[in-house]
């Protein structure tokens, strides 16, 4: 029997693209092997299109349910040199940044996600028990697969709208290897839902008044192996120094956490999906919320539909910035500011109303410049400014139905 290896990279919108290989072709985990960078969205023009990708051997897995079959990440080099437009490069260089600095990012992503099979859902709630949940005997194989493949699960459960899912992880050090662990999560969830004759959806917002997709994701930074966020009524001033660079920052890499048009919807619709720079102790009405244990943050903004390399990585990396430069937060918001007034709320600094808004934010900043590198950031805004370009010609539902019979 063959046996066969599935590798896999990420281009820069998050999509996956997969090789199947023969796990006995040892040139291809020795030297890599040879693809065509052109054929992958934004990656390279034809005229320097031979991209060389290796496995990444740290990812490299049996698929649990499958016989003799293997999953790896890829990473990808340009004569030698790792690809500047490759995402998993970019969590790379967060990982080393961090090293610098003598720290080391310790993260746990949340996924939330549809099942978008009519018959699958009925109207189901947050926390359904499995006996009422049709979607329960498919986020158990999930987060059984994702578990055997040395993923550590934290917990999985029904979220707030019918047919939503969450898969949550448990502490995973690194930057990079959370954003491939969170790849592989994402595989297996599609992957399985195939195999059962279902589909799934991750993009942010599915249906008006119905909760969105969110990828929260939570953080600490050690030092010396101990948690130097940690504190006991509050949390440490590093960590808050690390939430002011965050919300400094945040506008201008929005585009990247919160990547589709589809995204603003989420943001703007409430639901507990954060649209304003502030933060609290557990508080779910804010960007960032302290969970009560005070040892660590959660991040609330970004969405199912970006690009954990970029995203996760861009957080940190604002976190890094904050505490380089000693950023204050403003004050913690201890009330819900879901509650207050159109008018009051005018008060707080926002994130973006719309992509286009965030692509602006992102065009003039040059720490977004310099942290993705001038080809992928460059690469990013004009396949945005496509996208929204696509978006303004076509026809929508809404308007079909607003002015048919105009
Ligand atoms: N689904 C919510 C969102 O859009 C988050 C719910 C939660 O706190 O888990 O971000
Ligand atoms: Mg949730
Ligand atoms: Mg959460």
């Amino acid at each position: 029997m063959t046996e066969w290896v599935y590798a896999n990279l990420t281009d820069i919108m998050g999509k996956v693209h997969t090789i199947a290989l023969r796990k006995d072709y040892e040139s291809f985990f020795k030297n890599g092997i040879g693809i065509d960078g052109s054929s992958i969205p934004g990656f390279a023009s034809v005229n320097r299109s031979d991209l060389v990708a290796k496995p990444d051997m740290r990812t490299f897995v049996k698929i649990p349910w499958r016989h003799d079959e293997y999953l790896v990440l890829l990473k990808t080099y340009y004569e030698d040199n790792a690809f500047d437009k490759d995402p998993k490069n970019v969590a790379e260089k967060a990982d080393l940044a961090l090293k610098e600095m003598g720290y080391e990012a310790v993260l746990r992503p949340e996924l939330e996600f549809f099942v978008l099979n009519e018959n699958g859902r009925g109207n189901t709630h947050y926390f359904e028990p499995p006996y009422s949940d049709v979607t329960f005997e498919y986020r158990k194989k999930v987060s059984e697969a994702v578990q055997d493949m040395g993923i550590p699960i934290r917990y999985h459960h029904h979220e707030n709208a019918s047919g939503q899912i969450e898969v949550e992880l448990l502490w995973i050090d690194g930057v990079e290897l959370t954003c491939d662990y969170t790849i592989y999560t994402k595989i297996v969830s599609k992957w399985l839902a195939k195999d059962m004759g279902m589909a799934v959806t991750y993009m942010p917002k599915l249906k008006k008044d119905m909760a969105g997709n969110g990828m929260h994701i939570h953080m600490f930074l050690k030092k010396n192996g101990e948690n130097i966020f940690r504190g006991d009524n509050e949390i440490s001033q590093e960590a808050r120094y690390f939430i002011g660079g965050i919300l400094e920052h945040m506008p201008y890499i929005t585009a990247l956490t919160n990547p589709t048009i589809n995204s603003y919807k989420r943001l703007n619709g409430g639901l507990e999906a954060p649209r304003y720079l502030a933060w609290g102790y557990r508080n779910r009405s804010t960007l960032i919320r302290v969970p009560a244990r005070m040892k660590d943050i959660e991040v609330r903004n970004a969405d199912s539909s970006a690009n954990p390399y970029l995203a996760f990585s861009l957080i940190i990396l604002a976190g890094l910035d904050g505490i380089k430069k000693k950023i204050e937060p403003s004050e913690p918001v201890d009330y819900d500011l879901y509650a207050l007034s159109k008018e009051k709320l005018k008060e707080y600094p926002a994130l973006p109303e719309s992509l286009e808004d965030a692509i602006e934010l992102m065009e003039s900043d040059e720490f977004v410049k310099y942290a993705l590198g001038n080809e992928l950031y460059d690469t990013f805004i004009d396949m945005k400014k496509l996208e929204i370009e696509e978006f303004l010609q076509a026809i929508t539902d809404w308007e079909i139905k607003k002015y048919r019979d105009i």
